[in-house]
């Protein structure tokens, strides 16, 4: 190993200390260090969601978020490649909104459980089904169920888009706990799919009350991809940016989030004297991407995301309405 690595590299090791053992950080340190240098000399940038370990989120990434937060960011990048730790569809959206850039995906299985619960053929008969009643895509889904739909919505903005549309209804896909969500919050009649993410849909109304006994005092946050009786239980509900602003602005002194694991140590970073309780859901598929791989899709120039023409246009004009909102 390079003697001068851990000196290096000592400075970003200050900013994961509090959830990256010292003796675990030699493991990181060579992939970070390369993948600083490849940055550069690809010109390239690395987008990374929150649900990504400290190690990506904290030391390689250039700019991190929720899904709505990177979409924005996408189209702000003044890079010619874009790295995109997080899942296939994430990386879909950086493309449809820089379509001139090089976007690099580390590993081509990442799925989502709720991208693969939907295909533009649904789309099509829910619209038959319905006619005349617009439909609302939530980003997590392919490019081509996206070009099916007319507006794109995420957990962060997902009323705010449903109100936009000036409609007593509308179709709310994939996601059926986010529809349910969403419905309990406005007055516009909301018609969901079956589609659920495998991480939120695990969480139950039990656990919450375990929870509570195991641990008095404890602020419970929930994501709104979890069943809505868990939502009920909780003390707040957001997207994961919300859920961030949560702890920055009230800073409960015993917190947890009802998300996938890695959002608790990204924010533990920032605030080591709270106490996260952290019952564990890890999202598979946002767990393929690693420091490793990133490093290889920059040395090789692989795997580069690609759009059907056909889909693209239609896919753009929905996301570009709902970044209109
Ligand atoms: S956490 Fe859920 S919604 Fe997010 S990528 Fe994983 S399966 Fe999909």
């Amino acid at each position: 190993m390079d003697p001068n690595l851990i000196a290096r590299t000592a400075s970003l090791y200050q900013r994961v200390r509090h959830v990256i053992p010292a003796m675990e950080w030699p493991l990181f340190a060579e992939d970070i260090d390369a993948i600083l240098a490849l940055k550069r000399r690809r010109h390239a940038v690395i987008l990374a969601h929150n649900y990504q370990t400290p190690e990506i989120f904290h030391c390689v990434a250039d700019i991190v978020g929720d899904s709505l937060a990177l979409a924005r960011e996408a189209m702000t990048v003044e890079a010619d490649v874009i790295v995109m730790a997080g899942v296939h569809f994430m990386a879909e959206t950086a493309k449809l909104l820089n379509p001139a850039k090089i976007v690099l995906i580390p590993d081509q299985e990442v799925g989502c459980s709720l991208a693969e619960s939907i295909t533009p053929a649904d789309v099509h008969l829910m619209r038959q089904r319905y006619p005349g009643v617009p439909i609302v895509t939530y980003v997590n889904t392919s490019a081509a169920v996206k070009a099916a739909s007319d507006i794109c919505c995420t957990s962060g903005n997902a009323k705010r888009v449903v109100e936009s549309l000036g409609v007593d209804r509308v179709i709310m896909l994939p996601d059926e706990y986010l529809a349910q969500n969403v419905a309990a919050e406005t007055d516009v009649s909301i018609i969901a799919w079956s589609g659920h993410c495998e991480v939120h849909e695990r969480f139950t109304v039990k656990d919450v009350r375990q929870l509570r006994r195991d641990h008095p005092g404890l602020i419970v946050l929930a994501h709104p991809e979890c069943p809505p009786s868990v939502v009920a239980e909780a003390d707040f509900a957001g997207s994961t940016a919300a859920l961030s602003d949560y702890v920055a602005t009230r800073r409960p002194s015993r917190v947890v989030l009802l998300t996938e694991c890695s959002m608790s140590d990204n924010i533990a970073v920032h605030y080591p004297e709270l106490d996260f309780v952290r019952p564990c859901n890890l999202c598979p598929h946002m767990k393929r991407i690693t420091l490793a791989n990133i490093r290889t899709a920059l040395e090789e120039m692989r795997h580069e995301v690609t759009i059907d023409a056909a889909a693209a246009e239609p896919a753009r004009r929905a996301v570009e309405r709902m970044l209109a909102v």
